[in-house]
């Protein structure tokens, strides 16, 4: 039986029109027109949302790990990247099956029905049993994800060559990093790997699940590593995703390591193309913009992870200015540690608009694009008909609490037309995606999962965590400042305002 869902007004391409209804049928938007419309052309079908909401495509986070809980409330503080990184080992170990249905609960509650995971493995060696956990986890919780098994071959440590860190470390400290690189999976067993996970779980009709290659960072995987995920990611119709450029010293690493940026660098090797995906980019220098934009390169905007890791602020209204096709990603680290994608999204628009009256404009229709659409086509292709209220399109639908979002006594008419959007964007939050459906199905109504017990998942996770002891100070941090700090002293021309 088909489902008319409408609201006040619906969000087409982040603008709001009156009256805009659609009737959906198994997964998929069979029809829009006005609620008298669609109540005469589908008498018998039921009716869901009313004058209170606001009907919006539900929303794409383009860039995440799928932790569970914040690395800060796991026990790690936030800090400079570099640093962070060091410590992700004293991670409590979540199990990846757990770690990935809370994740995708909980995003489901802010009105995300796909999400871009990319996963950090609990054992590199184990990830061929990881991979399927996490998937499992995904699919229970009933959100799409793009899944990125993570490769490395280099720089794990620092941005370096290993024994030049190694050497300025105390004898016992550098005992205690050990032989290892950390990374023991070559990249012959990732590709079988992949090729296996691609037969098994990429699902090219419905999009619940499709698997994507993650050359997980530039400087931690050799230019072949890169060619041959680009290469395999094309012969098999799907996507790279990668973080690049996240803090000033990857940008310095390129141009120590080639004399140019590292933008130019994947131009150079054949690495740039709509087949790929770069999280953060906030180091991306003005002039590659155009470069990143005619390349059809998909951008993840990581806002507040780029905030509290101490990265930068990312030019993301001139790159949308310059036509890119930029998506906002949660990352695990959103400002309020509590994976609000609405919250993100205003964080996005409101830094996104930068001093000075030659400063690009970003809008907030094209913030809730950044959201819906454009995060859904950089996170799934081109192929999936995702983030749009069109005909034919996957059914993912949020209703949001409009009367909440307004306040209770305001007039029909409040607000103004032309502020609507803008208003939309500075007030709603988590708490107002009423009612979620994923590919014709409610996963979300009234706030709460209609299948999973959100609050027994939690207590299953809680009574596994072990944390590392909170006094154990981080022994390399101090290294690490004086390793990185010596980069600070060079410059290079192209240098970013
Ligand atoms: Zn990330």
């Amino acid at each position: 039986m088909p489902t008319i869902v409408h609201g006040r007004f619906a969000l087409r391409a982040g603008v709001p029109v009156d009256d805009l209804a659609v009737c959906v049928e198994g997964e998929s938007i069979i029809d829009q027109g006005t609620l008298a419309e669609l109540t005469a052309r589908y008498p018998d079908a039921a009716r869901v949302g009313g004058n209170r909401y606001a009907l919006t495509p539900a929303f794409t986070n383009a860039h995440d790990h799928g932790r569970a809980l914040g690395t800060m409330a796991l026990g790690i503080p936030d800090n400079f990247l570099e640093i962070w990184l060091s410590q992700l080992a004293r991670l409590p170990a979540i199990p990846p099956y757990l770690a990935a249905l809370y994740s995708g609960l909980n995003l489901l509650r802010s009105g995300v029905t796909a999400v871009a995971h990319s996963h950090n493995p609990i054992a590199w060696s184990n990830l061929a049993v990881e991979i399927p956990e996490s998937l499992r986890g995904y699919a229970e919780a009933g959100i799409r994800v793009a899944m990125h098994p993570p490769i490395v071959n280099q720089n794990q440590l620092v941005y370096a060559d290993r024994e030049r860190f190694l050497a300025l470390l105390p004898t016992e400290l550098r005992e205690g990093l050990g032989e290892s690189n950390g990374f023991d999976l070559s990249a012959d067993d990732y590709f079988a790997m992949l090729d296996d996970l691609y037969r098994n779980f990429h699902d090219s009709q419905r999009h619940r699940a499709h698997i994507q290659v993650s050359p997980a960072g530039g400087q931690w995987c050799s230019d072949e590593l890169i060619m041959r995920a680009c290469d395999w990611a094309r012969a098999h119709d799907t996507r790279v995703q990668m973080h690049l450029l996240e803090t000033r010293y990857q940008r310095r690493y390129a141009y120590k390591t080639w004399g140019a940026s590292f933008v130019k660098r994947l131009e150079a090797i054949g690495a740039l193309g709509d087949w790929l995906t770069l999280a953060h980019m906030v180091w991306t220098e003005d002039e590659d913009i155009e470069l990143l934009a005619e390349r059809g390169v998909g951008i993840a905007h990581n806002i507040s992870s780029n905030l509290r890791l101490r990265s930068g602020i990312a030019p993301i209204a001139r790159l949308v200015a310059a036509k890119a096709p930029v998506g906002i990603g949660l990352d695990g680290q959103t400002l309020d540690d509590d994976q609000d994608f609405l919250r993100e999204m205003r964080l996005a628009w409101t830094i996104g608009n930068q001093d000075g009256m030659s400063a690009a404009d970003l809008s907030a229709e094209t913030v809730w694009r950044m959201g819906t659409d454009i995060a859904a086509k950089i996170t799934f292709g081109k192929g999936a008909p995702l983030g749009e209220l069109e005909i034919g399109g996957l059914a993912d639908l949020v209703l949001l609490d409009w009367e909440a979002i307004t306040g209770q006594w305001a007039p029909a008419d409040y607000p103004p037309r032309d502020l609507l959007p803008a208003f939309l964007l500075r007030r709603a939050k988590q708490a107002h995606a009423r009612h979620v459906m994923v590919g014709g199905q409610w996963v979300i109504r009234d706030g709460a999962h209609t299948s999973v017990d959100h609050q027994e998942v939690a207590r299953e996770i809680w009574k596994r965590l072990q944390f590392a002891a909170a006094d154990q100070p981080n022994a390399i941090e101090p290294y690490l400042r004086q390793f990185y700090r010596a980069w600070d002293d060079r410059d290079y021309p192209t240098r970013r305002r």
